[in-house]
């Protein structure tokens, strides 16, 4: 449980080349499967106009991209900082193991990554959030889940 340091060198390696070769900001990340590397990540977010591509969503699709899977189970991420809420959503739905860290929230908000802004964020009732968040045809919605739940394509995951 306690990690592989060989790991999060690699990931802190990453991190640290992606800033000098210009590619985006300091984050990388690695997923590791029975002690090998399945598959590397690095922040994408300038270079490929993509405001999700933060090291850890790019690993986990490169993992599952190299695993032919769309979980990582017993998978561990290795990621340069801590996840924000995004990549902490993605991780949890990736099914991954175990997640290790480098830098934390406070060390990304000195750099000026203000993750811990979302992590409040997501703790506020819809109707205190900055971005207005709101309800519309909630009935009509429903519709999908109803042909979900008869469908013969439905895969639970
Ligand atoms: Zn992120």
């Amino acid at each position: 449980m306690g990690g592989n340091p060989k790991f999060m060198q690699q990931a802190i390696q990453l991190a640290t080349e992606n800033v000098t070769s210009g590619r985006g900001g300091p984050f990388g990340a690695v997923v590791v499967k029975d002690d090998v590397l399945i598959a590397t990540g690095s922040n994408q977010v300038t270079s490929s106009n993509d405001p999700t591509a933060h090291a850890e969503v790019v690993a986990i699709r490169n993992a599952c991209a190299a695993l032919g899977t769309f979980q990582l189970d017993g998978c561990d991420v290795y990621t340069s900082c801590e996840p924000c809420p995004m990549c902490l959503a993605a991780l949890y739905w990736s099914r991954c193991r175990t997640i290790y860290f480098g830098n934390n929230r406070e060390d990304a908000a000195k750099a000026g990554f203000d993750d811990s802004f979302l992590y409040s964020e997501v703790t506020k009732p819809l109707e205190e959030r900055t971005i207005p968040i709101l309800c519309l045809l909630p009935e009509e919605a429903l519709e999908s889940f109803h042909v979900w739940d008869s469908s013969p394509f439905k895969v639970n995951y």
